[in-house]
């Protein structure tokens, strides 16, 4: 379906996460713009607009805005206004209100434009240090043990980085979760507090992490994410010619736990696997 050339527009804004430096120009520009500002909540986010100098009346959205809600919305962008949806923090629509407005309006055939900006998984993952070219966001994990720990099995052997959104109440018991039902040894990062005075990654296998948190009180709090290395298959295939070449070439010069150390950083093989090899075969 085409868009309606008369139709008003929704604007789908991203706000900041933490940092109102974070708030992009074209989106304080839309909010002095539209007619109407639909907010998760409005007095969350009557503190924004204020810093922002923004007048634009405002009106509540929220998951749990009936169809009424949103047959009123439509019609007001179909009486030709137009609207800007944003949520308490970050782009509207992940893990926030706004999904049935949107189909809504696109099924009306109505223009909807995404005004990007911050988004605390993409923030998280940028600078995770874990392979950003696939990723799967998982949203909230359930809260309840069971379906929790169901969950993360069904998601166990993905290759893809597991992204998660996680409470500050719930950390350590899904940190306990994931060593159990992941292992001890998967890789794993804990962002917290983006953008704001007490930003902090925590990177290491899922055990690690789980100590490090169970230490220290602060890193339970605040806002965080969870960001899960993909399941790498165990190595079964020995090791391949070129890293057997590399290792003994760096065997002439160097002990074999050294050499096995730098072919491990240099190829893709595990430094246990060619430090097993190189005594095997006798380097
Ligand atoms: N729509 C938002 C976005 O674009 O990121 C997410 C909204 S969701 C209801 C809120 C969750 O996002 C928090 O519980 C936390 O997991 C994550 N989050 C939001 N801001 C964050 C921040 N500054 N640092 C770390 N995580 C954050």
């Amino acid at each position: 379906m085409s868009e309606s050339k008369t139709g008003g527009t929704l604007f789908i804004v991203a706000t900041p996460i933490g940092n109102l430096d974070d708030m992009v120009p074209r989106a304080i520009n839309i909010l002095h713009k539209v007619a109407l500002i639909a907010a998760e909540d409005t007095r969350h986010s009557g503190k924004l607009l204020q810093h922002f100098g923004i007048a634009t009346p405002t009106t509540a959205y929220h998951d749990f805005s009936d169809d009424t809600k949103t047959a009123q919305l439509i019609a007001k962008l179909q009486d030709g206004n137009d609207i800007a949806l944003i949520s308490d923090a970050g782009t509207p629509l992940i893990s926030d209100p706004g999904y049935a407005l949107v189909a809504k309006a696109r099924a009306q055939g109505l223009r909807v434009e995404p005004i990007p900006g911050p988004c605390a998984i993409i923030a998280a993952l940028c600078a995770s240090g874990l392979p950003s070219d696939r990723f799967s966001f998982e949203g909230f994990l359930p809260a309840k043990p069971a379906a929790k720990s169901q969950t993360l099995a069904a998601l166990k052997t993905e290759a893809r980085t597991l992204i998660f959104y996680e409470s500050p109440h719930r950390i350590e018991a899904t940190l306990a979760t994931l060593v159990e039902v992941l292992g001890p040894d998967r890789q794993m990062v804990l962002a917290r507090e983006l953008t704001k005075t007490f930003e902090t990654f925590l990177s290491g296998t899922t055990s690690e992490v789980a100590s490090l948190v169970a230490a220290d009180a602060n890193q339970k709090r605040g806002e965080m994410v969870l960001l899960i290395k993909g399941y790498e298959p165990p190595q079964e295939e020995g090791i391949p010619d070129e890293a057997q070449t590399m290792l003994k070439v760096l065997c002439e010069e160097l002990p074999l736990k050294k050499a096995a150390a730098l072919t491990a950083k240099l190829t893709s093989v595990k430094k246990n696997a060619l430090y097993q090899w190189g005594l095997e075969v006798g380097l």
